[in-house]
């Protein structure tokens, strides 16, 4: 079992920053409001995450590592309308195969929880008695410690930190309603505040993406609200100078998860061409609320993917959408500034 996790691992952990979105992935699954996350070395030393979600129960812990070992599907049903984001019981087992791993947690507030500890394999020790609050400390070390082949792959601290950002930056993005703590080196490098998802106050409706993509992204774009049976559309599309400098902020979620889509970047694009003749610098937040029922997310082991269940209507919503916000912000009265 040991190499084909390892085998495994090649596909959940190609790098510090897949780590880092399993192991958040797998803290908002837990119903998480805190994420704490301490890095070393660009995680590749150190990557430390404290949530302050479920727990594991201790019966449940050495089945928690274990491959293929998932508590979020029980059923053919659940895999219908899955609605957590890791379902396959695979990024643990992978994780620890490839590195050092601690993991602490608790289920509840009596300050009692349970530690167990994998290097490189499976599961080395016993569980035993450890203090924690109700949630899990999740430690990795060394990781690529047992495979140098990999380790050799690893760019410079500072390229596996851009993408740990990176990773960051989504995750954060994706749920404005759970605080977040990223540091490195022990330097506080982000520290995100819970926002209400249905704020009415203006300011905090801006605040985490300005956080993290900068005043300048919300001085230069267009909020978006749209909204059809079934189907729900907002945030913000960045107008044409902003995005000549900033091509590469792309961000879209359906129903919370980040999904990078073909179908989805194309309504984007079309729209973004036909009003403003340019969709190649198209700079976005958005978030799409559908039905969990017509949307499969089960598509691919990094999940960005998703298959909607009718993905002309689908792509055809966004497409609209932004066609009726962008033409609309070009002939009323907030004109954009358009350079050429
Ligand atoms: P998956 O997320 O696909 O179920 P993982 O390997 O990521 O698989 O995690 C295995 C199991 O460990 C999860 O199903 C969950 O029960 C448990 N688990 C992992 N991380 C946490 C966490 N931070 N809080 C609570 N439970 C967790
Ligand atoms: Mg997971």
């Amino acid at each position: 079992p040991r190499l084909a996790n390892q085998i495994a691992a090649g596909e959940v952990v190609e790098r510090p920053a897949s780590v880092l979105k399993e192991l958040v992935e797998n803290c908002l699954d837990a119903g998480a409001t805190q994420i704490d996350i301490e890095l070393e070395d660009a995680g590749v030393k150190l990557l430390k995450i404290r949530d302050n979600g479920s727990g594991i129960a201790v019966e449940d812990l050495p089945l928690a590592l274990a491959r293929h070992a998932t508590s979020k599907i029980t059923t053919l049903d659940d895999l219908e309308g899955v609605a957590s984001l890791g379902f396959r019981g695979e990024a643990l087992a992978s994780i620890s195969s490839v590195s050092r791993l601690e993991l602490v947690t608790s289920t509840d507030e009596s300050g009692k929880g349970w530690r167990v500890v994998a290097e490189g394999r499976e599961m080395q020790s016993q569980v035993s008695p450890a203090p924690h609050p109700r949630g899990t400390s999740l430690t990795m070390r060394d990781l690529f410690f047992n495979t140098p082949a990999r380790r050799k792959f690893l760019r410079t601290e500072r390229t596996e930190f851009t993408h740990l950002e990176e990773v960051f930056r989504r995750l954060a993005l994706s749920r404005q309603d759970v605080a977040f703590s990223l540091k490195h080196q022990g330097k506080l490098i982000h520290q995100l505040p819970a926002i209400p998802f249905d704020t009415e106050d203006q300011r905090l409706k801006y605040r985490r993406v300005a956080q993290l993509l900068g005043k300048d992204f919300i001085e230069q774009s267009l909020p978006i609200e749209s909204v059809a049976t079934g189907i729900q559309l907002h945030g913000w599309v960045g107008l044409p100078v902003y995005a000549r400098a900033q091509a590469d902020r792309q961000y879209f979620f359906v129903n919370g998860r980040v999904v990078k889509d073909k179908l989805v970047a194309h309504a984007i694009r079309q729209a973004y061409q036909d009003v403003l003749y340019g969709g190649r610098h198209a700079v976005f937040v958005l978030y799409l609320e559908v039905d969990p029922k017509i949307v499969d997310v089960n598509v691919h082991p990094t999940k960005h993917e998703v298959r909607f269940r009718d993905g002309r209507w689908v792509h055809d919503f966004i497409f609209s959408s932004l066609h009726r916000r962008l033409s609309g912000a070009l002939i009323g009265s907030e004109k954009p500034n358009l350079e050429p």
